[in-house]
């Protein structure tokens, strides 16, 4: 059941409160994707602590079985959380996924987050089609499923609000020197999906939002790194703060997206990116 710690007014604002004890999401249903790794595991972690029951879905199943014993781990009294192994690019099953909230009284906030960014992405010449196609089914298509399927739940369930947040990246929104244009077009593309159904969708009272992470300090890109300063410091140096972004600070973002805390923020970019996006010249 939604909304057990918030009540809508007249004019549909939603008032939160936060009655002690009672966790942000208290009582929601949500599924996140890519839930085996960085950000979708850190949002697992969160959501399941402040109250939310969850479905963590990831292509990996050994990956998926590891997060969710961290999980556990760390969050004992989480509510209800389980696993499925999920293809975001195969509708059959996203829809399976999203189907069995169906006996938990339906979703009400959906995670589209997971994505790929593949070696062989590279420049318009030297980009191989086949990459194109992957990194579209997945971190296009696959967030086109999981938007679709989210809605028809929120229908079924006759749900007066609903959330759904859709990983994109700040390369949708500024360009890089080292390419990746397949992973850049398909994050470009989440952010124009999400800003029109947010539109579409905003009378029924289910808000669509996209999350702009900066480059993080996930053990694939510090591993790619590696000892290597020049290479560091090109990229830290666009950071006015001076470092990476955790995994935790976007999972932070992501749990105020989804919470009621959030009612009037639909269609947004939302970046989070210690500013990187807005610097000129950075401090020394
Ligand atoms: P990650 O690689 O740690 O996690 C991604 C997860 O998605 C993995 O567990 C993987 O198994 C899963 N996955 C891959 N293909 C899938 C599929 N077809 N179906 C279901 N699951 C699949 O990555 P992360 O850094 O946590 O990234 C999460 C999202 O954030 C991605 O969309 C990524 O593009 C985006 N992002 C990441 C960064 C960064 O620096 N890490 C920056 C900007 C945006």
């Amino acid at each position: 059941m939604s909304g057990e710690n918030s009540r809508t007014s007249s004019n549909g604002a939603v008032q939160t409160i936060n009655s002690v004890g009672m966790g942000r999401l208290h009582g929601k249903n949500a599924i996140v994707t890519g839930a085996a790794g960085g950000i979708g595991l850190e949002t697992c972690i969160l959501f399941a602590k402040e109250g939310a029951n969850v479905l963590m879905a990831d292509i990996s199943a050994p990956a998926l079985e590891k997060a969710s014993a961290k999980l556990q781990q760390l969050v004992p009294s989480a509510h209800k959380v389980e696993t499925q192994v999920c293809d975001v690019s195969k509708e059959t099953d996203v829809q399976k996924m999203v189907e069995h909230l169906d006996s938990w009284g339906g979703i009400d906030i959906m995670f589209n987050n997971a994505g790929i960014m593949h070696a062989d992405d590279a420049d318009a010449v030297d980009t191989p089609e086949k990459i194109w196609d992957l990194t579209q089914a997945i971190n296009v298509k696959g967030v086109w499923f999981g938007c679709k399927h989210a809605v028809l739940s929120f229908r079924k369930h006759n749900k007066s609000r609903g959330s759904v947040i859709n990983t994109a990246s700040v390369v949708a929104l500024v360009g890089s020197a080292t390419p990746q244009l397949a992973y850049t077009a398909s994050k470009g593309a989440v952010l124009a999906l999400t800003r029109e159904l947010a539109i579409v969708h905003a009378r029924e009272g289910f808000r669509f939002n996209a999350l702009c992470p900066a480059p993080l300090n996930t053990p694939l890109l510090q591993d790619w790194l590696g000892d290597d300063k020049p290479k560091r410091l090109r990229r830290e140096i666009h950071f006015p703060s001076g470092r990476f972004g955790e995994a935790i600070e976007q999972a932070n973002a992501v749990l105020f997206l989804a919470s009621d805390e959030s009612s009037f923020i639909n269609g947004q970019d939302f970046v989070v990116d210690g500013g990187m996006t807005k610097a000129y010249v950075t401090p020394e």
